[in-house]
C-alpha cells in the first residue's frame, strides 16, 4: 500500500461543512456512477461533457488520494511557502470564475487546494477534486511569480474542463477505485519510480500508465484555458514562454527524472509556438523579454531550495554561497542568496552564523518592496523563535496578526513561554483562527497544544481529532474523540466541550462509515 503523509496544512477553500455533507450520490466500489448526479453546466469545453464521472463522485475520489499525498513523509506545510503559494493561486481562481470556467456547483463542492510537496523535482499536477501537487523543486527552479502561476494556470484548467473525468470514463472498465490508485501512483511515480510502480501493481499496471497522461488535445486546451485565466489574473504573459523553454531547456541538460513535468505534459515546438503567438504583438516577436528581477519569488525560491535540500552538503553549500557573495551583487541576488544562507543555517543548527546572515539581509534596503520585507521580517521571528527568545518571535509576528504565517509564528511563540495566562492567550488567538479555518491542521494541532498546557485536556483532545479530520484521517479523529468521551465519562465541568465532541463523534462516525463503504 502507499505511504504517504505530507504533515500540514493549507486551510482554505475546504470548510468542514463541506467534508461533513453527505453525499448525493454514492460510489459504486465497481464499475463508474452512472450519468445523473450532480452535472456540471455552463462554461464547458470543446472537447465533449465529462459524462461518467459528477462532481461528487470526483470529489470523493479526489479525497481518497489526497488523504494519502497528507501522509506522505514528504507533504509539507511551510507556513510562508504556503501562503507565497496562496497569493499566486487567489487571483487565479478569482480569474477563472469571472471568465466562466468555474461552474458555481464545482467551485463549492471542489478542494481547490494546494498541497506542497519537499520534493527537489521540477513538478506540479492536478489530481480529481480541484487538489493540486506542488514540488519545490518547481518553486526553487523558477524565477518569477509569472513562471509558477503559469503552471498553477494550466493544472487549474485542466481540473476546470473536467480533463480527469473524461480520462477515467474514456475507459470504463476501470473503477473510479482503480484509477485513484493509478492517477496518486503516477503523480508519486513522478518522484519515486518504483514507488508509483508499487503503488499501480496489482494486475493493472504498466499498460495502464499511458493512459494517465492527459491526451494532446487537453494539453492544448489547458494551455490555452490556463493562459486566459492567468491574464485575466494580472499575470506576465512571458511567464508561460519563459516557464516552457526553462523547461525544454533542462530537459536537453538532464533525462535523469527530475523533469518529471515533462513526462506528464510532453513539450512540443508546436505548444511553445502556440504560446509565443498568444503573446502581445512586441513580445511574441521577440522572444519572452527577459524576466524582471522578481525580488520576492527569489526569497520564495531560496526558502524551497532549502527546503529541499537533500543534505547537509546541500545546506553547506547554500551557507558558503551567501558568505562569498560580491558586495555589488545585485539587491534581488543578494537578499536571495542572505536569505537562504540564513535558513539554511538555522537547518544546520548553526544559530551564530544564521544570525549574522540575517542581520545582513535586514541591512539591506527592502523599503520599495513590502512583501519581500515582510518575509526578511518573518524569517527574523523564525530565528528567534528557534533561538527561544519568544519576545522577538512575538515582534517578528506584528500586534494584531491576521495572515497565516504571522497568526501561527505568534502562538508557537506565546506557547514558548510556558505559562497558562501565554498558552490562553495562544488558544484564543487560534480558536478564532480556526474558526474561519476549519481544515488548517496545524492550527489545530498548535491548539491542542495550548489547550494541554492551559489544563484543559477535553478541548486539547478535541482539537487534536479535529486535526485529523483536516488531513481527513477520520480513524484517528475517532480515536481522539473517543479518549475524550472516556475523559467526560469520568467526571468533567465543561458540558459545553463535551457536548460539542458526541455531536463530532457521530459525524466522524459517518464519514467513517463511508469511507468503509467505498472501498
Ligand atoms: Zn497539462
Amino acid at each position: 500500500m502507499i505511504r504517504a503523509a505530507f504533515a500540514r496544512l493549507r486551510p482554505l477553500a475546504f470548510p468542514l461543512a463541506l467534508a461533513l455533507a453527505a453525499s448525493p450520490v454514492g460510489v459504486p466500489a465497481q464499475g463508474l456512477p452512472r450519468a445523473g448526479g450532480a452535472a456540471v453546466s455552463g462554461g464547458l469545453p470543446t472537447l465533449g461533457d465529462a459524462e461518467g464521472l459528477s462532481v461528487g463522485a470526483e470529489r470523493r475520489l479526489g479525497e481518497r488520494i489526497a488523504r494519502e499525498l497528507f501522509r506522505d513523509p514528504d507533504y509539507l506545510d511551510d507556513a510562508v511557502l504556503s501562503d507565497y503559494v496562496q497569493q499566486l493561486w487567489v487571483p487565479l481562481l478569482a480569474a477563472a470564475r469571472q471568465r466562466g470556467e468555474l461552474p458555481p456547483d464545482m467551485d463549492e463542492r471542489f478542494a481547490w487546494r494546494i498541497l506542497l510537496g519537499r520534493d527537489r523535482s521540477i513538478n506540479a499536477f492536478a489530481l480529481p477534486g480541484g487538489w493540486l501537487g506542488l514540488h519545490l523543486g518547481l518553486i526553487s527552479a523558477t524565477t518569477t511569480r509569472d513562471e509558477v502561476a503559469a503552471v498553477l494556470a494550466h493544472e487549474l484548467s485542466h481540473v476546470t474542463q473536467r480533463h480527469i473525468a473524461r480520462m477515467m470514463t474514456q475507459d470504463s472498465r476501470v473503477s473510479p477505485l482503480v484509477m485513484g490508485a493509478m492517477i496518486l501512483g503516477a503523480a508519486m511515480a513522478t518522484r519515486n519510480p518504483a514507488m508509483g510502480q508499487a503503488v499501480v501493481a496489482g494486475g493493472q499496471t504498466v499498460a495502464m500508465r499511458s493512459q494517465l497522461n492527459f491526451s494532446r488535445d487537453m494539453e492544448r486546451e489547458a494551455d490555452r484555458v490556463g493562459f486566459g485565466v492567468l491574464t485575466q489574473a494580472g499575470f506576465e504573459p512571458a511567464g508561460v514562454v519563459a516557464m516552457f523553454e526553462k523547461l525544454q531547456q533542462a530537459s536537453r541538460l538532464n533525462d535523469d527524472g527530475s523533469f518529471a513535468y515533462l513526462r506528464t505534459h510532453p513539450l512540443t515546438t508546436e505548444r511553445i509556438s502556440d504560446m509565443r503567438a498568444r503573446l502581445p504583438m512586441d513580445m511574441g516577436s521577440a522572444g519572452p523579454k527577459a524576466s524582471r528581477p522578481d525580488l520576492l519569488h527569489g526569497l520564495a525560491a531560496a526558502r524551497a531550495r532549502v527546503l529541499s535540500a537533500p543534505g547537509v552538503d546541500a545546506l553547506r553549500v547554500l551557507v558558503r554561497e551567501a558568505q562569498a557573495l560580491p558586495a555589488d551583487a545585485p539587491l534581488p541576488r543578494q537578499a536571495a542568496a542572505l536569505y537562504g544562507g540564513a535558513l539554511a543555517s538555522l537547518k544546520l543548527r548553526d544559530a551564530a552564523q544564521a544570525a549574522r546572515l540575517q542581520a545582513r539581509l535586514a541591512r539591506l534596503d527592502l523599503a520599495g518592496d513590502p512583501a519581500a520585507a515582510r518575509f526578511v521580517r518573518l524569517l527574523g521571528g523564525e530565528l528567534a523563535w528557534a533561538a527561544g527568545d519568544s519576545a522577538g518571535a512575538l515582534a517578528a509576528a506584528g500586534m494584531r496578526p491576521v495572515e497565516r504565517p504571522e497568526v501561527l509564528l505568534a502562538a508557537m511563540a506565546q506557547l514558548q513561554i510556558t505559562q497558562v495566562e501565554a498558552a490562553a492567550q495562544a488558544a484564543d488567538r487560534l480558536q478564532s483562527w480556526v474558526l474561519d479555518h476549519p481544515s488548517d491542521a496545524t492550527a489545530w494541532q498548535l491548539l491542542a497544544q495550548a489547550q494541554g498546557a492551559r489544563g484543559l485536556p477535553l478541548r486539547a483532545l478535541r482539537a487534536e481529532a479535529e486535526a485529523r479530520v483536516a488531513v481527513l484521517d477520520y480513524p484517528a479523529a475517532m480515536d481522539r474523540l473517543r479518549a475524550a468521551q472516556n475523559l467526560a465519562r469520568r467526571g468533567t465541568t465543561d458540558h459545553v466541550e463535551a457536548s460539542i465532541i458526541d455531536a463530532r463523534s457521530r459525524q466522524v462516525e459517518l464519514l467513517l462509515r463511508e469511507q468503509a463503504a467505498e472501498r
